[in-house]
């Protein structure tokens, strides 16, 4: 198959190997409007042929998340058969065995210059042990591989994240915090580009431009995570022969019912703050 060639403006490639998670955070940004994914799942060897296509830049990974990335049965598969000029990072919860994984996978090809680690784990205080997690943090950072811990600053488990964070740099890892995004006793939390944008009050008409290749469990290519999640219709196929991006603004008619991923304004790929993933513009009822 052709390769794709992914824009220089774009920020971020994500593939969502599986939307299966062993965990149900109340704040799973995956569910902020139900729980409408598309369930298709296919092979490693299919992802593989899929992720191989993209031609990407030194500075610009593949991010295989989810749900929880590692439940895909070919996780370390595809992880070792992504072809070597590809990086890869992984966003994952760490619920699966570390010592099988460092037995499987070499800590240098999910190494890079960059940041911020390439595995990235969230803690999540309602259901995960912060002593299990710091062990088994320490175990890969021990065995050579690059982790940090990211904890959501969700308005009930602040404070448990905060000392989950002293907790972590005392033992030398890297913890950094998010943002909560999404509805808390009725109140939108997060900082958004756009008014409106993630109110799900009315549907308007836009024009939206995305920065990121958003790649979901059956390698159909979404406008945006809000597509995605919703199970709008995609915009392509990784595996269609005939697939390429078209770096583009596209016309929706779901202004309103926008993720907040989408729209809220973050750091980059640089950790630089102010990026915000898609430029909408035209706004209309
Ligand atoms: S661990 Fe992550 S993907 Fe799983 S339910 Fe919690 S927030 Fe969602
Ligand atoms: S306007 Fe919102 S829902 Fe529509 S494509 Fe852009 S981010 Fe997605």
């Amino acid at each position: 198959m052709k390769n794709i060639t992914i824009p220089s403006n774009y920020n971020y490639i994500a593939a969502f190997l599986t939307f299966a998670c062993n965990y149900r955070c109340s704040y799973c940004i995956n569910y902020f409007s139900g729980k409408n994914f598309a369930n298709k799942i296919i092979s490693g060897n299919d992802w593989v042929k899929a992720l191989n296509r993209i031609n990407s830049r030194e500075d610009l990974p593949v991010t295989l998340q989810g749900g929880e990335p590692s439940l895909h049965k070919d996780f370390i598969y595809i992880i070792n058969n992504i072809k070597p000029t590809l990086h890869i990072d992984i966003l994952t919860n760490l619920q699966f065995d570390v010592d099988e994984f460092s037995d499987k996978v070499d800590s240098d090809r999910l190494k890079r210059d960059a940041p911020y680690a390439s595995i990235r784990v969230s803690y999540h205080p309602a259901v995960m042990n912060l002593n299990d997690t710091v062990l088994k943090v320490k175990r890969l950072l021990a065995l050579g591989f690059s982790v940090g811990v990211w904890g959501v600053l969700h308005p009930e488990q602040k404070d448990e994240i905060i000392s989950a964070q002293v907790a972590c740099l005392s033992e030398g890892i890297d913890f950094r915090t998010k943002e909560f995004l999404g509805e808390y006793n009725g109140q939108l939390y997060g900082t958004y580009k756009y008014v409106g944008s993630c109110s799900k009050k009315s549907k308007k008409q836009c024009l939206c431009k995305t920065t990121e290749l958003i790649v979901g469990p059956g390698a159909a290519v979404y406008r945006c995570h809000a597509d995605l999640y919703e199970n709008r219709q995609p915009i392509g196929n990784l595996l269609d022969e005939n697939f390429k991006i078209e770096d583009i603004p596209r016309r929706c008619n779901f202004f309103g019912h926008c993720n907040p991923c989408d729209v809220k304004v973050k750091t980059n790929r640089f950790q630089e703050f102010g990026h915000t993933s898609v430029n909408i513009e035209q706004i209309s009822d």
